[in-house]
């Protein structure tokens, strides 16, 4: 069967009056970004609470799919057949045909489920479910009915514009849609971890920036490559990410010069907060992600994450933090950023780590050692970030 449309669901919990026009219409607009990359001519149409993509002609049908599967907020996208003549002989062979197209001669139970929207339209749900039920069981030998257990769920829709006919529901990748929920500031690097985070915060309805610490020559043009490369991963589902990229050699070599070096990665650590936060503030953005999750390195214990949190004024989200490293591989493999994040090019950190970094940093003793850094550290801070670089990752 060739599908010239589809039905897409959203959950519709939480979503009610003014919002659900809200909810709506971000979600059209992420449905738009996701099916711009196909290439196809479509039109989206609204009817009671329901929304259609209508293709055109020779747009691609796995292509189409594989997008609307990265549309944050779908929660079932159903291939479907949409067609204005309603009267119900015409109704009764479409079904007929339906079956026989999508089923073969498959041997299989179904039911048929009729919502009646038209509520002119004679009979009632139940009837129209019995009759369609039996000119099915006459037309296709194959196919039985089964009311408690069908393998085939046959949706008749019969609306005021026409009538809908469905029975396969591809799952979406739930969620809300991104633009509902305000932004974030995602600090990404080039491992495995991050990608995962803005992910995850994405799929919550919130629109993700990303910046990154660059640390050339210590970093090599490679590595910087390959975050943008995972920006642009990120981006088919959050849509387009707007990449920082804020050169940090000379404040790692200025901290490094003054502080004790097993306190150099939290004290940089503390500054890409910082960093990130001053630029999230520009940019409206009103939280910071990362990917730090509990114990995983010793800039993750607990008492290194209140140190690095100390720092910062807004909320920062951690959405790993209680995740084994195993569980945030299986779902970098899942989202399509694994391959990416195993490539070896070294991040800023690996550089200039210290063999035994602390792994309990005692909060007075850090705010000493950021105190020897004086005035300097600030020039630096407001240097990097002027001369930040900005890259719209999409693909
Ligand atoms: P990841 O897999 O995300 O790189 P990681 O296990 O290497 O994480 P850390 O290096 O301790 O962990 O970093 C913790 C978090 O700090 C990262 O998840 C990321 O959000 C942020 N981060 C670390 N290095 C950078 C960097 N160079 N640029 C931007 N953010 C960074
Ligand atoms: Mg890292």
């Amino acid at each position: 069967m060739e599908f010239k449309s589809f039905l897409v669901k959203y959950g519709e919990i939480g979503v009610k009056g003014k919002n659900r026009f809200k909810f709506e219409d971000a979600l059209i607009h992420q449905i738009r970004l996701a099916l711009r990359k196909t290439g196809a001519d479509y039109e989206i149409v609204r009817e009671h609470g329901r929304i259609y993509v209508d293709m055109e002609d020779g747009y691609d049908y796995e292509d189409t799919v594989d997008a609307l599967k990265r549309v944050f907020g779908l929660v079932t996208i159903c291939p479907v057949v949409r067609f204005a003549e309603k009267d119900f002989e015409a109704v009764k062979r479409a079904a007929v045909e339906y079956m026989k197209q999508v089923y073969g001669d498959r041997k299989m139970t179904f039911k048929v489920f009729t919502r009646r929207i038209d509520k002119s339209y004679p009979g009632t749900s139940e009837t129209i479910s019995a009759d369609l039920g039996e000119v099915i069981l006459n037309g296709c030998p194959n196919l039985k009915v089964d009311v408690k257990n069908p393998e085939i769920p046959l949706h008749v829709e019969i609306r005021n514009e026409g009538v809908s006919i469905y029975s396969i529901s591809i799952p979406g990748p739930g969620g809300m849609p991104v633009g509902t929920n305000g932004r974030a500031m995602l600090l990404l690097s080039g491992g495995i971890d991050s990608p995962v985070a803005g992910y995850m915060i994405a799929k919550r309805g919130v629109l993700i920036e990303a910046v990154y610490f660059h640390a050339p020559p210590y970093t090599s043009e490679r590595a910087k490559q390959k975050v943008v490369e995972l920006a642009k991963l990120v981006s088919r589902y959050a849509g387009p990410v707007n990449l920082h990229i804020v050169n940090f050699t000379d404040i790692q070599l200025y901290i490094y010069e003054k502080c004790p070096h097993e306190e150099l990665t939290i004290i940089m650590r503390r500054y890409m907060m910082r960093i990130a936060e001053m630029i999230a503030r520009k940019n409206g953005s009103k939280a910071l992600i990362t990917g730090e999750s509990i114990g995983q390195v010793a800039s993750q214990t607990v008492d290194s994450l209140v140190s690095t949190n100390e720092v910062c004024t807004m909320p920062v989200f951690r959405p790993l933090i209680g995740f084994d490293k195993l569980e945030i591989i299986e779902r970098s493999e899942q989202i399509g950023t694994y391959e990416t994040s195993i490539e070896p090019y070294e991040d800023c950190c690996t550089i200039f780590v210290a063999k035994h970094p602390v792994t309990h940093p005692d909060a007075e003793r850090i705010r000493k050692s950021e105190e020897s850094l004086g005035e300097r550290i600030n020039e630096l801070v407001q240097e990097a970030v002027r001369t930040k670089e900005r890259i719209l990752c999409e693909m």
